[in-house]
Protein backbone atom coordinates (compact mmCIF):
# COMPACT_ATOMS: atom_id res chain seq x y z
CA UNK A 1 0.00 0.00 0.00
CA UNK A 2 1.12 3.53 -0.56
CA UNK A 3 2.12 5.69 2.11
CA UNK A 4 0.11 8.94 2.12
CA UNK A 5 1.58 12.21 3.13
CA UNK A 6 -0.15 15.29 3.46
CA UNK A 7 1.55 19.00 3.79
CA UNK A 8 1.35 22.46 2.70
CA UNK A 9 4.03 22.23 0.43
CA UNK A 10 6.24 19.82 -1.78
CA UNK A 11 9.45 20.94 -3.25
CA UNK A 12 11.06 19.37 -5.78
CA UNK A 13 14.58 18.86 -5.86
CA UNK A 14 16.50 19.96 -2.73
CA UNK A 15 19.32 21.88 -4.81
CA UNK A 16 20.55 24.97 -3.26
CA UNK A 17 17.73 26.94 -4.51
CA UNK A 18 15.29 24.90 -3.10
CA UNK A 19 16.87 24.56 0.03
CA UNK A 20 16.62 28.43 0.28
CA UNK A 21 12.91 28.28 -0.34
CA UNK A 22 12.43 26.34 2.56
CA UNK A 23 13.28 29.04 4.32
CA UNK A 24 11.26 31.37 2.44
CA UNK A 25 8.16 28.99 3.01
CA UNK A 26 9.23 28.42 6.79
CA UNK A 27 8.96 32.18 7.57
CA UNK A 28 5.38 31.95 6.79
CA UNK A 29 4.62 29.26 8.38
CA UNK A 30 4.43 27.15 5.40
CA UNK A 31 5.34 23.50 5.89
CA UNK A 32 7.47 21.65 3.13
CA UNK A 33 8.79 18.31 2.39
CA UNK A 34 11.55 17.75 0.27
CA UNK A 35 11.73 15.26 -2.71
CA UNK A 36 15.22 14.28 -4.21
CA UNK A 37 16.67 11.05 -6.48
CA UNK A 38 20.10 11.86 -4.45
CA UNK A 39 20.84 10.42 -1.33
CA UNK A 40 21.93 13.95 -0.25
CA UNK A 41 20.84 17.41 0.14
CA UNK A 42 22.85 20.20 -2.61
CA UNK A 43 21.76 19.43 -6.09
CA UNK A 44 24.92 20.38 -8.48
CA UNK A 45 26.81 22.08 -5.44
CA UNK A 46 27.22 18.64 -3.32
CA UNK A 47 27.04 16.58 -6.51
CA UNK A 48 29.53 17.91 -8.93
CA UNK A 49 31.34 20.65 -6.97
CA UNK A 50 31.26 20.30 -3.33
CA UNK A 51 35.28 21.42 -3.04
CA UNK A 52 34.55 23.45 -5.93
CA UNK A 53 34.90 27.34 -4.57
CA UNK A 54 31.90 29.64 -5.65
CA UNK A 55 32.74 33.43 -5.51
CA UNK A 56 29.36 34.85 -5.95
CA UNK A 57 27.22 33.69 -3.17
CA UNK A 58 26.09 37.46 -1.70
CA UNK A 59 27.90 37.60 0.94
CA UNK A 60 30.61 34.83 1.24
CA UNK A 61 33.54 36.01 -0.11
CA UNK A 62 34.40 32.46 -0.66
CA UNK A 63 32.29 29.15 -0.20
CA UNK A 64 32.54 25.61 -1.34
CA UNK A 65 29.68 23.87 -2.87
CA UNK A 66 29.53 21.25 0.32
CA UNK A 67 29.73 24.39 2.62
CA UNK A 68 26.94 26.24 0.54
CA UNK A 69 24.64 23.25 1.15
CA UNK A 70 25.94 22.66 4.96
CA UNK A 71 25.29 26.37 5.59
CA UNK A 72 21.94 26.28 3.85
CA UNK A 73 20.63 23.15 5.55
CA UNK A 74 21.47 24.65 9.24
CA UNK A 75 19.49 28.25 8.01
CA UNK A 76 16.62 25.90 7.50
CA UNK A 77 17.07 23.52 10.42
CA UNK A 78 14.46 25.73 12.52
CA UNK A 79 11.17 25.03 10.40
CA UNK A 80 11.92 21.32 10.03
CA UNK A 81 11.63 20.66 6.38
CA UNK A 82 11.24 16.69 5.61
CA UNK A 83 13.62 15.14 3.47
CA UNK A 84 12.51 11.78 1.14
CA UNK A 85 16.06 11.00 -0.58
CA UNK A 86 16.20 8.26 -3.05
CA UNK A 87 13.41 9.10 -4.61
CA UNK A 88 12.13 10.17 -7.97
CA UNK A 89 8.75 12.44 -8.66
CA UNK A 90 7.06 10.62 -11.34
CA UNK A 91 3.85 12.34 -11.49
CA UNK A 92 1.99 15.35 -11.13
CA UNK A 93 -1.59 15.79 -10.81
CA UNK A 94 -4.45 18.19 -10.15
CA UNK A 95 -6.86 17.92 -8.23
CA UNK A 96 -10.56 19.14 -8.37
CA UNK A 97 -10.17 21.37 -4.74
CA UNK A 98 -7.39 22.75 -6.84
CA UNK A 99 -4.04 21.02 -4.37
CA UNK A 100 -2.19 18.49 -5.69
CA UNK A 101 -1.55 14.56 -5.65
CA UNK A 102 2.14 13.71 -6.28
CA UNK A 103 3.13 9.85 -6.93
CA UNK A 104 7.23 8.41 -6.35
CA UNK A 105 9.28 5.66 -7.44
CA UNK A 106 9.18 4.98 -3.82
CA UNK A 107 5.64 4.28 -3.97
CA UNK A 108 4.56 7.35 -1.77
CA UNK A 109 1.82 9.78 -2.35
CA UNK A 110 2.20 13.44 -1.45
CA UNK A 111 -0.99 15.57 -1.08
CA UNK A 112 0.16 19.57 -1.30
CA UNK A 113 -1.54 22.97 -2.00
CA UNK A 114 1.35 23.99 -3.27
CA UNK A 115 3.87 22.36 -5.67
CA UNK A 116 7.59 23.89 -5.82
CA UNK A 117 9.47 22.70 -8.96
CA UNK A 118 13.35 22.90 -8.12
CA UNK A 119 14.82 20.47 -9.78
CA UNK A 120 17.75 22.26 -11.56
CA UNK A 121 19.32 20.87 -14.79
CA UNK A 122 16.39 18.07 -14.07
CA UNK A 123 16.55 14.33 -12.97
CA UNK A 124 20.29 12.76 -12.04
CA UNK A 125 20.21 9.67 -13.30
CA UNK A 126 23.12 7.26 -12.69
CA UNK A 127 25.17 6.21 -16.03
CA UNK A 128 24.87 2.40 -17.00
CA UNK A 129 27.61 0.23 -17.08
CA UNK A 130 28.55 -1.11 -20.51
CA UNK A 131 27.31 -4.63 -19.26
CA UNK A 132 25.14 -6.97 -21.24
CA UNK A 133 21.54 -7.55 -20.14
CA UNK A 134 22.32 -5.67 -16.83
CA UNK A 135 18.59 -3.88 -17.80
CA UNK A 136 17.11 -7.94 -16.53
CA UNK A 137 18.45 -7.40 -12.71
CA UNK A 138 17.89 -3.68 -12.50
CA UNK A 139 16.09 -2.93 -9.20
CA UNK A 140 16.13 -6.59 -8.15
CA UNK A 141 19.73 -7.54 -7.54
CA UNK A 142 21.20 -4.33 -9.17
CA UNK A 143 21.27 -1.21 -7.76
CA UNK A 144 22.15 2.78 -8.59
CA UNK A 145 21.88 3.67 -5.44
CA UNK A 146 20.83 2.82 -1.61
CA UNK A 147 17.43 3.00 -0.49
CA UNK A 148 17.52 0.81 2.77
CA UNK A 149 20.53 -0.60 3.65
CA UNK A 150 18.67 -3.75 4.77
CA UNK A 151 17.88 -4.89 1.61
CA UNK A 152 22.02 -5.71 1.46
CA UNK A 153 22.11 -7.20 5.24
CA UNK A 154 23.85 -10.48 4.97
CA UNK A 155 24.10 -10.44 1.09
CA UNK A 156 27.48 -10.81 -0.71
CA UNK A 157 27.61 -7.28 -2.38
CA UNK A 158 29.77 -6.15 -5.00
CA UNK A 159 30.65 -2.55 -5.25
CA UNK A 160 32.27 -0.96 -8.41
CA UNK A 161 33.79 2.38 -8.30
CA UNK A 162 35.96 4.86 -6.87
CA UNK A 163 34.36 8.05 -5.95
CA UNK A 164 32.42 9.06 -2.94
CA UNK A 165 29.16 7.13 -3.50
CA UNK A 166 31.51 3.70 -4.42
CA UNK A 167 33.51 4.52 -1.09
CA UNK A 168 30.71 5.78 0.81
CA UNK A 169 28.40 2.29 0.74
CA UNK A 170 31.44 -0.09 1.30
CA UNK A 171 32.75 1.54 4.79
CA UNK A 172 28.19 1.74 5.28
CA UNK A 173 27.54 -1.69 4.17
CA UNK A 174 30.65 -3.46 5.60
CA UNK A 175 29.41 -4.14 8.78
CA UNK A 176 26.05 -5.89 7.69
CA UNK A 177 26.49 -7.53 4.82
CA UNK A 178 27.75 -11.63 4.43
CA UNK A 179 31.13 -10.58 1.97
CA UNK A 180 31.87 -7.38 0.12
CA UNK A 181 34.11 -6.78 -2.62
CA UNK A 182 34.92 -3.24 -3.92
CA UNK A 183 36.13 -3.12 -7.23
CA UNK A 184 38.13 -0.06 -9.40
CA UNK A 185 39.88 -0.04 -12.48
CA UNK A 186 42.60 1.08 -10.83
CA UNK A 187 43.79 1.61 -7.05
CA UNK A 188 44.07 5.63 -7.34
CA UNK A 189 40.39 7.19 -5.82
CA UNK A 190 38.51 9.99 -6.40
CA UNK A 191 36.61 9.89 -2.55
CA UNK A 192 37.76 11.63 0.51
CA UNK A 193 40.70 10.31 1.66
CA UNK A 194 39.86 9.96 5.31
CA UNK A 195 37.22 7.13 3.32
CA UNK A 196 39.92 5.54 1.18
CA UNK A 197 41.90 5.02 4.03
CA UNK A 198 38.96 3.28 5.92
CA UNK A 199 38.55 1.08 3.06
CA UNK A 200 42.01 -0.01 3.09
CA UNK A 201 42.44 -0.80 7.04
CA UNK A 202 39.26 -2.67 6.31
CA UNK A 203 41.03 -4.71 3.09
CA UNK A 204 44.09 -5.23 5.68
CA UNK A 205 41.91 -6.56 8.37
CA UNK A 206 40.21 -8.79 5.65
CA UNK A 207 37.06 -7.36 6.35
CA UNK A 208 36.58 -6.33 2.94
CA UNK A 209 37.90 -7.56 -1.02
CA UNK A 210 39.50 -5.05 -3.17
CA UNK A 211 40.51 -5.75 -6.54
CA UNK A 212 41.83 -3.58 -9.40
CA UNK A 213 39.59 -4.59 -12.80
CA UNK A 214 36.37 -4.05 -14.69
CA UNK A 215 33.33 -5.91 -14.48
CA UNK A 216 32.10 -8.10 -17.54
CA UNK A 217 29.19 -10.68 -17.22
CA UNK A 218 26.73 -11.14 -14.85
CA UNK A 219 25.46 -14.42 -13.62
CA UNK A 220 21.84 -15.45 -12.77
CA UNK A 221 18.83 -15.98 -13.24
CA UNK A 222 15.17 -13.93 -12.59
CA UNK A 223 16.27 -11.12 -11.78
CA UNK A 224 18.54 -12.07 -9.26
CA UNK A 225 22.48 -12.81 -10.14
CA UNK A 226 24.62 -14.93 -8.43
CA UNK A 227 27.99 -14.50 -9.92
CA UNK A 228 29.49 -11.47 -11.05
CA UNK A 229 32.75 -11.44 -14.15
CA UNK A 230 35.77 -9.61 -13.70
CA UNK A 231 38.50 -8.45 -15.64
CA UNK A 232 41.36 -7.77 -12.90
CA UNK A 233 45.12 -7.19 -12.96
CA UNK A 234 45.48 -11.08 -11.60
CA UNK A 235 43.40 -12.63 -14.54
CA UNK A 236 39.35 -12.92 -15.39
CA UNK A 237 37.88 -13.58 -12.23
CA UNK A 238 34.09 -14.73 -10.96
CA UNK A 239 32.84 -13.17 -7.66
CA UNK A 240 29.88 -15.21 -6.04
CA UNK A 241 27.15 -12.21 -5.34
CA UNK A 242 23.85 -11.62 -4.81
CA UNK A 243 23.86 -7.46 -4.70
CA UNK A 244 25.83 -5.47 -7.31
CA UNK A 245 25.75 -1.73 -6.55
CA UNK A 246 27.96 0.13 -9.91
CA UNK A 247 28.64 3.90 -9.18
CA UNK A 248 29.75 5.29 -12.67
CA UNK A 249 28.61 8.56 -12.03
CA UNK A 250 25.47 10.51 -13.08
CA UNK A 251 23.92 12.26 -15.71
CA UNK A 252 21.15 14.86 -15.96
CA UNK A 253 17.79 14.17 -17.88
CA UNK A 254 14.91 16.40 -17.85
CA UNK A 255 13.13 13.23 -17.02
CA UNK A 256 9.48 13.30 -15.92
CA UNK A 257 9.63 17.36 -15.53
CA UNK A 258 8.94 17.16 -19.49
CA UNK A 259 5.44 15.15 -18.79
CA UNK A 260 3.61 17.33 -16.39
CA UNK A 261 1.81 19.05 -18.58
CA UNK A 262 3.30 22.34 -18.12
CA UNK A 263 4.45 25.10 -20.67
CA UNK A 264 8.13 24.67 -21.48
CA UNK A 265 10.94 26.62 -23.16
CA UNK A 266 13.70 24.10 -24.55
CA UNK A 267 13.98 22.02 -21.16
CA UNK A 268 13.01 24.69 -19.14
CA UNK A 269 9.70 25.47 -17.52
CA UNK A 270 8.02 28.71 -18.33
CA UNK A 271 7.23 31.45 -15.71
CA UNK A 272 6.33 35.05 -14.74
CA UNK A 273 8.69 36.79 -13.05
CA UNK A 274 5.97 38.25 -10.40
CA UNK A 275 5.59 34.70 -8.39
CA UNK A 276 7.67 32.55 -10.70
CA UNK A 277 4.29 30.59 -11.34
CA UNK A 278 4.50 27.93 -13.96
CA UNK A 279 1.48 27.71 -16.77
CA UNK A 280 -0.57 25.70 -13.94
CA UNK A 281 -1.63 27.91 -10.77
CA UNK A 282 0.14 26.82 -7.64
CA UNK A 283 2.32 24.93 -9.80
CA UNK A 284 5.67 27.03 -9.15
CA UNK A 285 9.16 26.84 -10.40
CA UNK A 286 12.49 27.99 -9.16
CA UNK A 287 16.34 27.85 -10.11
CA UNK A 288 17.91 26.39 -12.98
CA UNK A 289 14.81 24.48 -14.04
CA UNK A 290 12.80 27.61 -14.90
CA UNK A 291 12.78 30.32 -18.16
CA UNK A 292 11.95 33.96 -18.28
CA UNK A 293 13.21 36.41 -20.35
CA UNK A 294 16.82 37.57 -19.07
CA UNK A 295 17.08 34.19 -16.91
CA UNK A 296 20.45 33.74 -15.09
CA UNK A 297 21.04 30.65 -14.07
CA UNK A 298 23.04 31.06 -11.21
CA UNK A 299 22.19 30.35 -7.36
CA UNK A 300 21.71 33.52 -6.63
CA UNK A 301 18.99 34.06 -8.96
CA UNK A 302 17.46 30.99 -7.28
CA UNK A 303 17.42 32.34 -3.71
CA UNK A 304 15.67 35.61 -5.37
CA UNK A 305 12.84 33.77 -7.43
CA UNK A 306 12.00 31.79 -3.89
CA UNK A 307 11.49 34.60 -1.95
CA UNK A 308 9.12 35.78 -4.30
CA UNK A 309 7.33 32.32 -4.83
CA UNK A 310 7.13 31.92 -1.02
CA UNK A 311 4.77 34.94 -0.96
CA UNK A 312 2.37 33.48 -3.60
CA UNK A 313 2.38 30.49 -2.13
CA UNK A 314 1.37 31.84 0.56
CA UNK A 315 -1.82 33.53 -0.40
CA UNK A 316 -2.92 30.10 -1.89
CA UNK A 317 -2.21 27.77 1.50
CA UNK A 318 -3.28 30.51 3.52
CA UNK A 319 -6.43 32.78 1.36
CA UNK A 320 -7.63 34.85 4.50
CA UNK A 321 -4.60 35.75 6.28
CA UNK A 322 -2.59 39.06 5.96
CA UNK A 323 0.72 38.83 5.20
CA UNK A 324 2.91 41.78 6.58
CA UNK A 325 5.92 42.26 5.01
CA UNK A 326 8.59 42.22 7.80
CA UNK A 327 12.79 42.26 8.36
CA UNK A 328 14.58 38.98 9.88
CA UNK A 329 16.91 41.82 11.50
CA UNK A 330 13.46 43.86 13.83
CA UNK A 331 10.69 41.35 13.57
CA UNK A 332 10.36 39.49 17.16
CA UNK A 333 7.73 37.14 15.64
CA UNK A 334 10.01 36.18 12.58
CA UNK A 335 13.28 35.78 15.37
CA UNK A 336 10.39 33.73 17.35
CA UNK A 337 10.00 31.19 14.09
CA UNK A 338 14.16 31.27 13.87
CA UNK A 339 14.28 30.18 17.53
CA UNK A 340 16.31 33.50 18.44
CA UNK A 341 14.41 35.47 20.73
P1 LIG B 1 20.19 21.73 -8.70
O1 LIG B 1 21.37 22.13 -7.91
O2 LIG B 1 20.42 21.17 -10.06
O3 LIG B 1 19.34 20.68 -7.83
C1 LIG B 1 18.19 20.10 -8.39
C2 LIG B 1 17.82 18.86 -7.61
O4 LIG B 1 16.57 18.37 -8.09
C3 LIG B 1 18.82 17.73 -7.77
O5 LIG B 1 19.29 17.34 -6.49
C4 LIG B 1 18.02 16.62 -8.50
O6 LIG B 1 18.39 15.31 -8.05
C5 LIG B 1 16.59 16.95 -8.08
N1 LIG B 1 15.57 16.47 -9.04
C6 LIG B 1 15.43 16.77 -10.36
N2 LIG B 1 14.34 16.19 -10.89
C7 LIG B 1 13.75 15.48 -9.88
C8 LIG B 1 12.59 14.64 -9.80
N3 LIG B 1 11.77 14.40 -10.84
N4 LIG B 1 12.31 14.05 -8.61
C9 LIG B 1 13.12 14.26 -7.52
N5 LIG B 1 14.23 15.06 -7.55
C10 LIG B 1 14.54 15.66 -8.71
N6 LIG B 1 26.31 28.86 -9.89
C11 LIG B 1 26.66 30.03 -9.29
O7 LIG B 1 25.79 30.84 -8.94
N7 LIG B 1 27.98 30.32 -9.07
C12 LIG B 1 29.00 29.46 -9.42
O8 LIG B 1 30.19 29.77 -9.22
C13 LIG B 1 28.64 28.21 -10.02
N8 LIG B 1 29.59 27.30 -10.33
C14 LIG B 1 29.21 26.10 -10.90
C15 LIG B 1 30.21 25.15 -11.20
C16 LIG B 1 29.86 23.94 -11.76
C17 LIG B 1 30.92 22.92 -12.04
C18 LIG B 1 28.48 23.66 -12.03
C19 LIG B 1 28.09 22.33 -12.63
C20 LIG B 1 27.51 24.59 -11.75
C21 LIG B 1 27.86 25.83 -11.19
N9 LIG B 1 26.89 26.78 -10.86
C22 LIG B 1 27.26 27.96 -10.25
C23 LIG B 1 25.46 26.58 -11.17
C24 LIG B 1 24.71 26.18 -9.91
O9 LIG B 1 25.27 24.99 -9.35
C25 LIG B 1 23.25 26.00 -10.25
O10 LIG B 1 22.75 27.25 -10.68
C26 LIG B 1 22.47 25.54 -9.02
O11 LIG B 1 22.94 24.29 -8.54
C27 LIG B 1 20.98 25.45 -9.35
O12 LIG B 1 20.34 25.06 -8.17
P2 LIG B 1 18.90 24.36 -8.21
O13 LIG B 1 18.52 24.21 -6.78
O14 LIG B 1 18.04 25.11 -9.15
O15 LIG B 1 19.15 22.94 -8.90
Amino acid sequence: MSTEIVTDVVVIGAGPCGLFAAFELGLLDLKCHFIDILDRPGGQCAELYPEKPIYDIPGFPVVTGQDLTDNLMAQIAPFAPEFHFNRMVNSIEKQEDGSFKLATDADEIFHAKVVVIAAGGGSFQPKRPPVDNIEAFENKSVFYSVRKMDDFRDQDVVIVGGGDSALDWTLNLQPIVRSLTLVHRRAVFKAAPASVNKMQELVGEGKINFLTGQIGKLDGENGQINHVHLTTDAGDLSVPATRLLPFFGLTMKLGPVADWGLELNDNTIKVDTEKFETSVPGIFAIGDINWYPGKLKLILSGFHEAALMAQAAKKIVSPDERVVFQYTTSSTKLQKKLGVA
